[in-house]
């Protein structure tokens, strides 16, 4: 794929650079007049034109972004629509493609972006209409704003594109992760549920009580959980269809049973048959449950804390629930202290010692709705959902203590106490997450600073994070 991106931005750099030879002298001038002129009121006119519509105002209603959105607008339209130099193309074609980016990572949808360019290129179209003198230079300046906005926006969506199949990919890795976090229970009482229905039927039998109370194995509970749950989660494989096939024949036999009314030996032989598919499905079955727990279970092997891969996922929608709730979470980086001498002076293993018993305390330490993930070699993410930021100092303070607490035994009964710094950011009202993790990070780097084992509370002042 590199490789068909690359052609791909080739391509467009030179249809940009032919657009620019086409772009008269007096057609430039006149253009990026108009684009000076009144790029704080086509700005204004943008945001105006976007909060006005509700899908785009859930990304637009913060008070920061909005700022920060409307001067990176008026600088990406004077980038966009004044550069004069080729040389200056690649660049602005890479902009295009991280704009995409962080579109995509903010859950922005791409008809929304084209909504925006549609209505800047509207505005600027009518600024620079008009008959009289220098209508050829009009013509070819409104040629060239029509084509490179297209142009950025191809570029733009290009990005987006790739960056939003990233997240797909990754999201259906989650629901399967999600599954799987009760994957043994699943199984046990998916199991339970089968038998109870068998017993149903041998009791039913055996007591020669009537068949039209025994239910169909497709309406018992085992039956519904297979429709709704297991099929869509186990997806299409042979032994879900084979597994269809068996509860359909079941049925049939229940049904035939039925017709044949209360006789003996139409009985015994229903018995037989009924046993003999059930306990093909229960083998199926356990095929499928052994199947699924071989998948990567997206859990860190060392710490059992979740792998960093599902850090976008959950930071997507925990973002999204905080604009809609207008709540706040809070997000902790942890490191552990001087690590690589705990490393140096008890040996590699110790240290593996170490970084689970640190991940536990944590673990131990938060709420069920929290999550933990395994960040980097010896750093931990800790997502405090629903959180102010008093009780998240709380939290972070009593996790830093419970770890310095902790006495770690080594083998041959050598204790081990290792401490932990923590760098803490609140996520608010802003739709980029980045800007918190960034936080977060330099709060760190601040605690490791101030001598280690503490916690320090990060400031989203004036970073520079992504921008549009
Ligand atoms: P600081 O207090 O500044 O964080 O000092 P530090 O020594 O912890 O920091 P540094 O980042 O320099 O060292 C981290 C070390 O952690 C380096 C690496 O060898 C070690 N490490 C990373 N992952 C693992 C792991 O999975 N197991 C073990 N045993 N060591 C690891
Ligand atoms: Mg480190
Ligand atoms: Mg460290």
């Amino acid at each position: 794929m590199p490789q068909d991106n690359h052609f791909s931005e080739t391509r467009l750099a030179e249809e940009w650079r032919d657009l620019m030879a086409r772009l008269s002298p007096p057609g430039r001038d006149l253009l990026s007049g108009i684009v000076h002129g009144n790029v704080r009121e086509l700005a204004n006119d943008f945001y105006d034109h976007m909060l006005a519509d509700e899908q785009a105002s859930v990304f637009l209603s913060s008070q920061q972004v909005h700022e920060r959105l409307h001067a990176s607008l008026q600088k990406w339209l004077r980038d966009v629509l004044t550069t004069a130099d080729p040389a200056g193309i690649e660049g602005l074609i890479a902009t295009q493609r991280v704009i995409g980016d962080v579109h995509a990572r903010l859950g922005i949808p791409v008809t929304l972006v084209a909504r925006g360019a549609r209505r800047l290129k509207l505005r600027l179209l009518e600024r620079l209409g008009g008959e009289g003198p220098g209508e050829r230079d009009r013509q070819t300046a409104m040629l060239y704003v029509s084509q490179v906005l297209d142009l950025s926006m191809e570029a733009m969506t290009a990005s987006y594109s790739r960056s939003h199949e990233r997240s797909a990919r990754s999201d259906e890795a989650y629901r399967l992760f999600s599954l799987m976090q009760n994957l043994g229970t699943e199984r046990e009482r998916q199991r339970a549920s089968l038998l109870d229905w068998e017993n149903g039927l041998v009791y039913q039998i055996a007591t020669d009580g009537p068949l039209a109370d025994v239910q169909d194995l497709s309406a018992s509970t085992f039956g519904l959980w297979f429709t709704h749950k297991g099929q869509p989660s186990f997806g299409e494989t042979p032994e879900i269809q084979a597994i269809s096939g068996l509860i359909a024949a079941i049925d049939a036999r229940l049904r035939d049973a039925r017709a044949a009314g209360g006789q003996p030996a139409p009985r015994t032989q229903l018995l037989r048959g009924v046993r003999e598919n059930v306990s093909q499905v229960k083998q199926l079955l356990g095929v499928l449950f052994e199947q699924m727990s071989e998948l990567e279970s997206g859990r860190d092997a060392l710490t059992q804390l979740m792998n960093r891969r599902f850090l976008p996922t959950v930071l997507r929608r925990e973002v999204a629930l905080t604009l809609r709730a207008r709540s706040s979470f809070a997000l902790i980086m942890v490191d552990v202290d001087h690590f690589k001498s705990i490393n140096d002076r008890y040996g590699h293993h110790a240290g593996d010692l170490a970084l689970r018993s640190v991940a536990t305390v944590l673990l131990n330490g938060m709420r069920s709705s929290d999550y933990a993930f395994r960040y980097g070699g010896e750093e931990f993410l800790l997502v405090l959902v629903e959180t102010s930021e008093e009780q998240a100092w709380h939290i972070a303070e009593r996790l830093r203590q419970q770890v310095a607490a902790e006495r770690i035994m080594l083998p041959g009964d050598v204790p081990l106490q290792a401490t932990i710094s923590l760098g803490l950011a609140m996520h608010t009202d802003h739709p980029d997450y980045e800007r918190t993790l960034a936080a977060a990070d330099a709060a760190l780097y601040t605690a490791k600073k101030l001598g280690r084992n503490r916690v320090e509370r990060g400031s989203l002042g004036a970073d520079a994070a992504a921008s549009p």
